[in-house]
């Protein structure tokens, strides 16, 4: 009997570590993607399954029917509700979940960082902190700033917003990885005077980090949300190692 791996992902990360675990002897796994973004990272083997579960209850329900035996949560550092779901359906169904999370970015010499609680808290430093402002948290969440007057605001997303109330400014359509010519041209391009930001970590987002270091603009930076107790490793290596000693 093969082991069945549910892996939540849709990030690089999980897509660099499904080929490792599918060269594991008896072992089979399902990349579960939130099925957000016209080009979602697919694992190169494995079986790949789209869309919610249908919170708690259908997570228990998918995990019993397919007969999962592990499950890997590699979402997105803000991807708390699938999470904290897939913390409680785990224990639910009894079988051993492991969280992935990359380093958060830690502050270095040259780095303006303003640490804001949330998403409110930074839409309150503008217009005072600048007027001109780079939005790099996705499209959810964009209406925190939409009630900002006298600033203009440059969105950075995936997929395009579909918010009815839109912050005043332009809609940029990327995704990542970013590189730091790019960056550092969008920010002087766009005059830039201050960048907001998730502390999601990792390499594909890092370059704004470092052209705003060079180019001495501040980022407000949000800190990654409160997440359920969990087992948690930040190398895909130990989820390589985690899965071989639940073998
Ligand atoms: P979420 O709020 O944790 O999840 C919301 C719902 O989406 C879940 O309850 C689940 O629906 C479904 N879902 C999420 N991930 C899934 C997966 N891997 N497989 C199946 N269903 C999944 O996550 P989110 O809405 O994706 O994002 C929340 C925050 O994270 C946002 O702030 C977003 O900007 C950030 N984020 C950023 C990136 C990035 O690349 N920068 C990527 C992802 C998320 P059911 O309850 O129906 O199961």
């Amino acid at each position: 009997m093969k082991t069945r791996i549910l892996i939540l992902g849709g990030t690089g990360d999980s897509a660099r570590l499904i080929p490792q675990l599918s060269a594991l002897p008896n072992v089979e796994t399902i990349a579960s993607l939130a099925g957000r973004t016209p080009k979602p990272n697919i694992p190169s083997v494995g079986q790949v399954r789209m869309g919610g579960f249908g919170g708690v209850e259908g997570l228990v329900n998918y995990l019993k029917t397919e007969k999962i035996d592990l499950l890997i949560d590699m979402s997105h550092p803000f991807a708390a509700q699938i999470t904290r779901n897939a913390s409680i359906a785990a224990q639910e169904a009894g079988i051993p979940r492991l969280l992935f999370c990359r380093p958060a970015w830690e502050q270095v010499e040259g780095d303006r960082w303003i640490m804001a609680a949330d998403l409110d808290a930074a839409a309150a430093l503008f217009p005072g902190l600048a007027d001109r402002v780079f939005l790099t948290i996705g499209r959810q969440e964009l209406g925190a700033f939409a009630r900002v007057a006298d600033c203009w605001f440059l969105m950075r997303m995936i997929t395009p917003p579909d918010l009815a109330e839109l912050p005043t400014g332009d809609v940029l359509l990327d995704q990542g990885p970013f590189d730091l010519v790019k960056e550092t041209k969008i920010l002087q391009d766009y005059a830039i005077g201050a960048i907001v930001s998730k502390n999601s970590g990792g390499n594909a987002a890092y370059a704004k980090i470092i052209a705003a270091r060079t180019l001495g603009i501040p980022i407000v930076m949000i800190p990654r949300p409160l997440l359920p107790e969990s087992e948690v490793v930040s190398e895909i290596s130990a989820v390589v190692q985690w899965v071989q000693r639940q073998l």
